[in-house]
This record gives C-alpha cells, structure tokens and sequence, in this order.
C-alpha cells in the first residue's frame, strides 16, 4: 500500500507550526510496513484542498489527512474529502450524543456549530476521538482508501494508534512484524556499507537504516501470515545484523541509551551520578526524564567554571591548571569527585569544547567523558566535530555508552577501527 500524507492547516504553510502530525505518522507507518511516498500540506482553502485530493487520488492507494475536522468555518477536510469523492455527509446521532456528554463533562455550553463535526462521509468507519471532541474516519471509494485524523497532535496521534491502526491491520491478510535494532559509535554510512549487499538483496523482511539524533536505527520488517511467522522471519535478520556489527549495537526495541541504562542499573540495584560541564546538567536531564529514574540518579554538579570544579567536586586547582579543564585528568576528577560527593556506585563526567571556538590547545568539538566506579576510572577522548547541541548531545550519549559497555560486560572503551 503507497501512502500520502496530507496535511491541512493554514498554520503549517506560514511556519507558526512545525509538521510533527506527519512525521510520527511516517515513523508508524514504516512500521507497519506501509510505504508513505509524499507528504503534503495545503492551507484552510477549499479549491487548494480539492487540487491536493485529486493529486493525492491518482498516486497513492492510501490518504491519510491530518487537520481541519473542527467545528470552526475553516475546519473543511471533511466536506473537500465527501465532495471530492462523491459521498454524502450524514450525521452520527452516537458521535452528537459523545459530543454533548464531552460537553457537559467539560462544564463548557453546547454550541450548534459543534454538531458540525459529527457529520461524517456516509458508510464511514467512525474513528470515535476519546483525546478530544472531533471525531476522525476511514472510508473507501474506488480502491482508495482515506483516513480521517484531527490535527493536534495529542489526539491525531492516540487515534491513528488505536483507530487507524486496527482498521489498517483488517485490510491485510498479512501481519507486519517490525523491531528496531540501536547502534551506537558506528556512522549511518558505515553502518550502510557493512550492510548494504545484505540490504539491497532482502525483499521481505526489509532491513532500513534511520539516522536518529545521535545514534543509528535499523528497522527490519516482516510480512507474513502470522505474527509467529513474521517473528521467526525477523530474528535470523537481527542475529546477522549483531554479528556483523558487533558491539556498537546496544539493543533491540530499546527507547535510548539512557533508557537501557537505567533499566540495567534498576536491575542490579546500582545508583548513578554525574559531574557535567560542557553538557550543563543533560546528561542528568536524559536521564530524569524517564520514569523509574529516582531509584537509581542520585544527583548531579554542573561545575562549568573551574573555581565550581575545584569546590564543588574537590578537585585540586594545580591539577586544572597543569592539564586543563578539557584532558583526561580533569574528567577523571570529575567523575571521582561526583562519586564521592554523591556516595553513588558510578559516575559518569563530561569536559569539553562545544563550540564556536576551540581553546587554543584543543580544537572545538575535542570532550573527555570519564565513567568511575568503586574500582577504576575510565576516560574517553573524542572528537565530535562542529555544531554546539550536537557536540553536546554525542557527548552525553558517549557517557551512556561507556555505562552501558560496563555493565553488559564489553570493554567500556571502544577499540579503534
Ligand atoms: P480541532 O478540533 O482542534 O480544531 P482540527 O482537526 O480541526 O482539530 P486544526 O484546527 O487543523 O485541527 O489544528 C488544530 C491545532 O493542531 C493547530 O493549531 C496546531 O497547533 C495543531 N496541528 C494541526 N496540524 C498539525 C500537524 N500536522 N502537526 C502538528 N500539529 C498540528
């Protein structure tokens, strides 16, 4: 099935909002093996919408419109869609009935131009809206399928997941089976030209790699029968991938670095700390944004300057001064002051050169990441290149990394090559 994706909504034409609907539907849709092949976007226009649909009908076997099913004058996806397809708009006395208890429930009145919404292409599948009030469809006209979904992205979302999705599972005989495999310290091109002869042979299950902020995804997706059919296709694929990959692929259906982390350290009880400069307190931020985090963060120091390293984290101001703040010596400080600061069992450090400029010894982009444990110290140096929020965030995730290779038992520096 070819997808498009269209959007509608004057706001994403002029930039005051960024088109985060067709992304994470392009994201989901990859994994249920559907092809989304153009993303479109129209303003509030009647005539404009109608050109996009007759567009969008000629090339795609599926559209999926996001936007524009509100109760204002200018929420017309729905009347461009029936007309453009020729099919009546009827209205659903259950979706007048939800509409007028959302209502009451909301303490808000019940104006007449709300029963707009509930007027919906006849024959419809109505896709009832529990994250919101206007509800969405699917219908199907000349072997064309559309899909109906409200624009703000707390209710497009949960209703492509709990609507569409079950809808779209109906139409094919097949289940898709899709898992994620992470890597990170491997490029998205290395990572292509160790795979690419495997990739370019495989016709189902499909193997695709996504370069994701700071680390490579690879997507393998399988059709099959049944779900255990597609399961048993996807794994000999995922064993391939580990093994020619090695060690820089930290897991399978893994939200985050970060996230693995925390989830091996609950585990085993282990309680964590970090020391930040050039990373100003993200790699406790990463790390408190998920849940369960309290168990295991203990605390952290941003100790930006080097008066805050020598007094919050202990650490000898002749030492600074003979290395610097950016060596191996200052992050190994780092990491064993937060450590002994904190009473925690690890303790991660960053100290480093985010940019624009470099600081005359060391070139921007250079950062030392240190890991301690009760036992030993280990300091990674990189070269992260250009780019402030880049170079800050590869040097947070290398902290992750360096944990996560500690604590599955890999050397927690990473061999060159
Ligand atoms: P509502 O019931 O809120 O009117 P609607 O389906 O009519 O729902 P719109 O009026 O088109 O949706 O959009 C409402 C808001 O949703 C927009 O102001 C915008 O903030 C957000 N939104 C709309 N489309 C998108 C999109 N494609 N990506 C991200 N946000 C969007």
């Amino acid at each position: 099935m070819n997808c498009e994706i269209l959007s509608v909504g004057t706001e994403l034409l002029l930039g005051n909002t960024i088109n985060t609907d067709a992304a994470s539907l392009s994201d989901m849709l990859a994994g249920l093996g559907i092809n989304v092949f153009w993303h479109s976007v129209v303003g509030d226009n009647p005539g404009r919408l109608a050109e996009s649909v007759a567009i969008a009908r000629s090339r795609a076997d599926l559209i999926i419109t996001t936007g524009g099913l509100g109760p204002t004058y200018d929420d017309l996806t729905k009347t461009v869609l029936a007309e453009s397809f020729g099919l009546p708009l009827v209205l659903h006395q259950e979706e007048v009935a939800g509409l007028k208890c959302w209502f009451s429930t909301h303490d808000r009145p019940f104006t007449e131009n709300n029963l707009q919404q509930a007027y919906l292409p006849e024959g419809c599948t109505v896709f009832h809206n529990d994250w919101g009030t206007a509800p969405g469809c699917a219908f199907e006209k000349d072997g064309v399928r559309v899909i109906m979904l409200p624009g703000p992205p707390s209710e497009c979302l949960p209703m492509f997941r709990h609507c569409a999705v079950p809808y779209l599972k109906t139409l094919s005989e097949e289940t898709i089976v899709s898992h994620q495999i992470r890597v990170f310290g491997m490029g998205e091109s290395a990572v292509e030209a160790r795979l690419r002869d495997k990739m370019e042979k495989m016709r189902n299950p499909t193997l695709a790699t996504y370069a994701k902020q700071g680390d490579v995804m690879l997507r393998v997706t399988a059709k099959a029968p049944s779900h255990e059919e597609a399961e048993a296709m996807c794994q000999p694929v995922i064993q391939a991938v580990k093994a020619e990959l090695g060690q820089v692929v930290y897991g399978v259906d893994v939200e985050s670095l970060e996230a693995l982390v925390l989830s091996l350290m609950t585990e085993r009880s282990l309680t964590l700390s970090a020391a930040e400069s050039l990373t100003g307190g993200l790699i406790g931020a990463k790390f408190t944004a998920l849940p369960g985090a309290s168990a295991v963060f203990r605390g952290g120091a941003v100790t930006y300057c080097d008066e805050c390293k020598a007094a919050m984290l202990h650490i000898d101001p002749a030492l600074i001064a003979a290395h610097g703040a950016v060596s191996y010596e200052t992050a190994e400080a780092m990491a064993k002051g937060v450590r002994a600061a904190t009473g925690s069992d690890l303790a991660v450090s960053a100290t480093g050169l985010a940019g624009p400029d470099g600081d005359g010894v060391n070139p921007v982009g250079t950062v030392f990441v240190g890991l301690a444990t009760a036992e030993r110290v280990w300091v990674r140096k990189l070269h992260l290149g250009a780019g402030r929020d880049r170079v800050r965030l590869l040097a947070a995730n290398n902290a992750y990394d360096m944990l996560r290779r500690y604590l599955t038992g890999l050397p927690v520096l990473m061999e060159k090559g």
